[in-house]
């Protein structure tokens, strides 16, 4: 089985090599933590737990690290007074690091809602000021970074003279480049209007600051990405992963960083994400079109006719291509909500199957297998891996109209390949199991209250709780063991 990711670098879908045989190193660019993560944001981070799973199920062992961004992610224009951190700090009245706190515990909440995985290593942005100084120092030693006014900027026509090329990943042309950008951000401190910042001079207004050799300061974004992958994965690693939104500028940068400072390319495979849109519009917070995940799990919004659990919204982004754009919208959620409940009633069906080891499937399980295997390794297809599941559901059902058979041998394997393509690969939840879950402890709990309240002799309330569950048909049954409950 081979597999085959298409490498944004070079625009094709290449066979995959890991550095080391059975093992892989991905890096994923994580959230700023400035405020709640959008719908959009949950996509992309959502395509890659399915190519963390789908590399893990395949059998490889991967170490995943996604990075938390707690400092230094200016806005656009670049000028300090507009830090997505410092304005929000004013905005609520919070300490920097409380504000990174609180967005960080919600990034986390809502991804673990969505099912994600977490991964291996999530390092912090401020955990790694040290790193971050140390490769700027290597950078201004090199020749390729310097300093201008307690700020330091990479050289990208230096960069460019060694023979490198800035622009490799984003396919643009230096010349290009350098005609369409305005200098907002260096203020006149940089040599040339794309030379980004390492390192930059804190004003007296920026709260999150330290001391550097060039006084008081921050870090660039772009740099604190190279220091953590460099740290945890190598100076080269395998898969580095992230929004297609940020190939240019945050990965260009990122790839020049890692070839000046240690003269290889640091990834291997770069994998950018699509984008999610709603209303044909792409989702951001900057333009006010945007959902947050829990006003469409809740149903609190103005979008969506009703509420839609988790698991649906799942199912529903990895029924597009990572690498479409996908639309969010009512018909497609609904869409989604039917075939959902479709597959989990297949699944019921299959554990009541009796197997038929004396005639003939018109089915064959291992085509079927070798199909779904296919679309997996076929740069991760999850929309075909999803249509095979489905020919796999539409056999279930001819089982249970007994116009198919199975053997017993097959039945087994029917049942451990689907669930594990179901739960482990595309990381879906059983609802109704879960519901079933929730309903258990919820009955303990009223038994445990009836209880007390037989033991304090409130026979009044303890026989309201009994014949209010009776009335809703769950009866409870007191035996030597306690008490139980059958549901009529
Ligand atoms: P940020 O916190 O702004 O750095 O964004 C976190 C991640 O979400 C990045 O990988 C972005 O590329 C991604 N992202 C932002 N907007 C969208 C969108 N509308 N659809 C999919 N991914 C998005
Ligand atoms: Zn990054």
């Amino acid at each position: 089985m081979q597999l085959k990711i298409y490498n944004s670098l070079t625009a094709e879908k290449e066979i995959f090599k890991p550095i080391l045989d059975g093992n892989v190193g991905m890096y994923v660019c994580g959230p700023t933590v400035y405020s709640n993560v959008h719908l959009g944001n949950v996509r992309t981070f959502l395509s890659f737990d399915f190519i963390y799973r789908s590399l893990t199920h395949l059998g490889y062992k991967v170490r995943y690290v996604r990075n938390i961004t707690d400092a230094g992610h200016l806005t656009d224009d670049g000028d300090v007074n507009n830090d997505r951190f410092v304005k929000q700090t004013r905005l609520e009245k919070l300490e920097p690091m409380e504000i990174v706190q609180k967005y960080t515990v919600d990034f986390h909440k809502v991804l673990d809602m969505f099912n994600l995985l977490p991964p291996n290593i999530e390092p912090t942005a401020t955990g790694h000021i040290v790193e971050q100084i140390e490769l700027t120092q290597k950078l201004i030693e090199t020749g390729f970074a310097y300093e201008s006014n307690g700020s330091v900027y990479f050289d990208v026509l230096e960069y460019n003279a060694r023979g490198l090329n800035y622009g490799e990943l984003s396919k643009r042309n230096i010349e290009e480049l350098f005609a369409n950008t305005r200098d907002l951000d260096g203020q006149g401190e940089k040599k040339n209007p794309q030379d980004f910042a390492l390192w930059k001079k804190a004003s007296p207004a920026h709260i999150m600051r330290w001391n550097s050799p060039w006084g008081e300061g921050f870090p660039g974004w772009h740099l604190e990405c190279t220091a953590m992958s460099t740290k945890y994965l190598g100076e080269t690693f395998d898969i580095h992963g992230g929004g297609m939104d940020l190939k240019f500028p945050h990965h260009e940068c990122e790839i020049a960083q890692g070839k000046a400072c240690n003269g290889t390319s640091p990834v291997n495979y770069w994998m950018h994400a699509n984008m999610l849109t709603m209303n044909s519009q792409r989702m951001s917070k900057s333009t006010g079109n945007y959902i947050l995940p829990m006003q469409l799990v809740s149903g609190e919004n103005d979008f969506f006719e009703k509420s839609f659990h988790p698991t649906i919204v799942r199912f529903c982004f990895l029924q597009a291509h990572y690498r479409s754009v996908l639309d969010i919208s009512n018909d497609a959620m609904l869409a989604s909500e039917k075939g959902f409940t479709r597959l989990m009633e297949a699944l019921k069906i299959l554990n009541s199957i009796t197997p038929n080891d004396e005639k003939q499937s018109g089915f064959s399980l291992e085509d079927w297998k070798t199909k779904c295997y296919d679309a997996l390794t076929d740069d991760f297809n999850s929309p075909v891996l999803i249509a095979h599941l489905f020919e796999a559901v539409k056999f279930i059902f001819a089982l249970k109209d007994e116009k198919e058979t199975i053997s017993a041998k097959d039945l087994e394997d029917l049942k451990s390949t689907l669930n594990a393509f179901v739960f482990d690969v595309l990381g879906l939840q059983n609802i109704e199991e879960n519901n079933n879950e929730k309903l258990d402890q919820t009955l303990q709990v009223l038994i445990e209250l009836r209880n007390q309240a037989r033991k304090s002799k409130n026979f009044d309330l303890s026989d309201q709780i009994r014949d209010k569950l009776l009335a809703e048909g769950i009866e409870l049954k007191d035996g030597r063991e306690g008490t139980t409950y059958v549901l009529n």
